[in-house]
């Protein structure tokens, strides 16, 4: 996407991603993580993102919708592709073996579509089942398992590959006891589906599973946030689990304008930052329609030549203010870093998120609607 009203750019480190793939297939054990490149890439990048993955030695690749998987196809895409949304219209269930998607499934209603149409096709699809442990919100339970190995096994086409499920708490060390219970959940459903002698591989863990809950990591695992430096036990005990994992975005902008605020004045709408004594301010063009939150009024700190500078008063749509007294040499058409940013002052993920009052994830979905730069 090029954004013409904006001077906000995501720059992504392609390199951090295949560091923190390498460091997610030795913790996994198995060697190479389905890499979970959902929305965008979590904001940096469907197709750059696994072009690089795919040379780092990724194999299975997730998505969100099958939409999104026939886009990453049109790249040259040759990899396996899941779909984690699974078919939703029509043309989505014919774009599974056109181009070739592995789809998550997670209602009889999808079983059907598929049994309507795998007659006409000369090709058996592979297919992945979601089953809810305990995150209730989409997915197969225990109890449908005859009901589903009646199905499959009627069908010519379609082919059970893996069977999936996803943690709820896997990144609170505090909620062992729930992670246990899904784990013990989703083994008596495989339990019922090997009995039934439905063959498949299984999968459950995500990025904290991956680095925090080796038991967990069964045939496959599916690595997110990780991947994009986002360490999943940030604030918590186990935080060094995450201690090698580079953050690959970084977001900068320019400075418009530098000029004094007098004691007793005041910037921005609402007047809710008056200078107690003078200040020098500098103009940065990054705001809300930026994806840069309105939240962050009076709260986040930017990266300017290394250093920190507070945001003073209410972002803005376009623009925001941040106290730069004291600083020689700030001029208009300065670079800032809104993330990441050089030296002592970078801006972490985590930081950031925290002033948001969000997690890594919604900072970089949404950060990364920006233009972006590969380096
Ligand atoms: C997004 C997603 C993941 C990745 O989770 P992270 O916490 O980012 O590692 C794994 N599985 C499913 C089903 C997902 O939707």
């Amino acid at each position: 996407m090029s954004i013409l009203y904006n001077k906000v750019t995501a720059v992504i480190e392609l390199a951090n991603i295949v560091h923190n793939y390498q460091v997610l297939s030795a913790a996994s054990g198995s060697g190479a993580p389905i890499a979970v490149i959902k929305a965008d890439a979590y904001g940096h990048g469907l197709s750059q993102v696994a072009q690089v993955l795919a040379g780092a030695g990724a194999e299975t690749f997730a998505v969100g919708t099958v939409e999104e998987a026939v886009a990453l196809r049109g790249t040259g895409h040759a990899h396996r592709v899941i779909a984690l949304l699974g078919p939703v219209e029509d043309a989505e269930y014919a774009a599974l073996w056109s181009a070739g998607v592995i789809p998550f499934l997670h209602t009889f209603e999808q079983l059907d579509r598929l049994a309507q149409l795998e007659k006409a096709q000369d090709e058996v699809l592979p297919v992945a089942l979601k089953f809810d442990t305990g995150m209730r919100r989409l997915g197969f339970t225990l109890a449908d398992v005859p009901a589903l190995a009646e199905r499959l096994k009627a069908m010519k086409n379609v082919r059970l590959d893996m069977v999936s499920s996803h943690l709820a708490t896997a990144d609170e060390p505090e909620a062992f006891s729930y992670v246990a219970a899904q784990a013990e959940e989703f083994a008596a459903i495989r339990r019922e589906l090997a009995a039934l002698g439905l063959a498949h591989t299984a999968n459950i863990a995500n990025s904290a599973a991956i680095l925090g809950h080796p038991d967990l990591h069964l045939d496959q695992q599916r690595a997110g946030i990780a991947l994009y430096g986002g360490n999943p036990f940030h604030g918590t005990e186990r935080e060094a689990l995450g201690r090698d994992l580079k953050p690959a975005m970084s977001v900068k902008t320019k400075i418009l304008s530098v000029h004094g605020l007098r004691a007793g004045q005041s910037v921005s709408y609402g007047c809710t930052y008056t200078a107690p004594e003078d200040k020098t301010v500098a103009i940065v063009a990054a705001g809300y329609a930026d994806a840069y939150s309105r939240s962050l009024s009076g709260k986040a700190q930017m990266c300017l030549k290394g250093r920190r500078v507070p945001v003073l008063g209410r972002v803005c749509m376009q623009m925001c203010a941040v106290d730069v007294t004291g600083m020689e040499g700030v001029r208009a058409g300065d670079d800032i870093w809104l993330l990441g940013g050089d030296g002592e002052g970078r801006i972490t993920p985590e930081e950031l998120a925290a002033w948001w009052g969000t997690i890594t994830y919604e900072v970089f979905c949404l950060l990364g609607l920006n233009k972006r730069e590969f380096v």
